[in-house]
């Protein structure tokens, strides 16, 4: 069936290996993020076999269906509203909020359970965590004093809102943070959670400071690059998700539309330039699979447009026929909304040769 996505098995299970050794060399500990891929079980196998402690996903519904003897790691800051589950089904969970953490402690309370946290700081990107100018000592004697929680360490997101890329200076601030902390508690935090895939050019300069023991990556992991500046990592693998969808019409057609002109099927204004006579291909995937920018042709191959169920694009050769499958790399956001149509086929395979 097409659209049909391929997951290569032994790509992912290489990229994982090639970054726990990377890390591991500098003293890191690689927490797979499983999320974009809705931790799909045959991805996660390859996790259960590999040199980690934790799998982090930022869902629930992800974790209530992992089987894994990994600990599973909540990214998302907890609901309110899904307390309960949190508990039983994690075992650690980032955090900002001392009422849910509170709503935690009370839940791990009822369910016989200890709940570790990591607790989140905002150096800058301004996506969540505390502050970093903000007082926070009252928040982290009451945390101290909670019974089933479990103060694991601190962590920060960067590059995420913000767009704010790691450097040594910005670390300075966690570095305080990690000591003013540390202080105020009276004990050595285990985990200090340093960022994600856009640390990586700083470990690859080996200039992300010591202090930090662990990173959350999801995107190096998939897509083989760091997040930074979005290059490849030599070594890794850019293609574990790719992309088949298959032509249903091609022909030579004008390439500026015909007739009064209004807004296209999402409402957007839509302009042309007469390039004469081209040769166009519709393929069988649409906006409801993936956005078209998420999509990264052949070479000959251009994309024009998309609706719903339509990717039109212009092929400046005649390789193809109609039944032919185009076959696409895929970005960040395309894998995540691929994996999460029920219209796409996702077809695993092992790699022979490559390993
Ligand atoms: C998604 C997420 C990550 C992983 O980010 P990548 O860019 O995919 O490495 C790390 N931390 C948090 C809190 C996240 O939500």
């Amino acid at each position: 069936m097409y659209p049909k996505m391929t997951i290569n098995l032994t790509y992912y299970k290489d990229n994982v290996r090639y970054m726990t050794q990377l890390l591991k060399r500098q003293g890191i500990r690689l927490v797979p993020v499983t999320k974009v891929f809705r931790a799909a079980e045959a991805l996660v196998d390859i996790l259960n076999q590999a040199d980690i402690d934790m799998i982090a996903d930022s869902r629930i519904m992800n974790f209530k269906e992992m089987k894994t003897d990994k600990q599973k790691m909540l990214l998302r800051i907890p609901m309110i509203s899904e307390i309960e589950d949190v508990i039983r089904y994690t075992d650690v969970s980032l955090n900002s909020e001392l009422e849910v953490i509170e709503a935690l402690n009370k839940e791990a309370r009822r369910q016989k359970k200890i709940h570790q946290i990591i607790l989140m700081y905002d150096i800058g990107d301004l996506r969540e965590g505390i502050y970093y100018k903000a007082d926070d000592v009252s928040w982290l004697l009451r945390i101290k004093a909670l019974k089933n929680i479990k103060l694991l360490g601190i962590g920060t997101n960067l590059t995420c809102y913000g767009a704010v890329i790691p450097t040594q200076k910005t670390y300075k601030k966690l570095f305080e943070i990690k000591e003013r902390v540390e202080r105020i508690i009276g004990y050595e935090l285990k985990v200090i959670s340093g960022g994600n895939s856009s640390s990586l050019p700083l470990v690859m300069d080996e200039k992300l400071p010591s202090f930090i023991n662990q990173l959350r990556m999801g995107e190096a992991l998939v897509l083989g690059r760091e997040t930074a500046y979005g290059k490849d990592i030599i070594g890794m693998h850019q293609d574990v998700f790719t992309l088949d969808a298959e032509i249903i019409e091609l022909k030579m057609k004008p390439s500026k539309p015909e007739g009064k002109i209004g807004v296209d099927a999402f409402g957007h204004r839509v302009r042309f330039t007469d390039r004469g006579m081209i040769r166009r291909a519709i393929l069988a995937i649409g906006k409801q699979d993936i956005g078209l920018d998420q999509l990264k042709p052949p070479l000959g191959v251009t994309i024009l447009g998309s609706s719903s169920d339509h990717l039109i694009v212009e092929l400046d050769n005649e390789n193809y026929k109609v039944g032919d499958q185009i076959h696409f790399g895929l970005t960040y956001g395309g894998i995540l909304s691929l994996m999460t149509s029920p219209y796409v086929e996702k077809n695993y395979v092992l790699s022979t040769n490559l390993g």
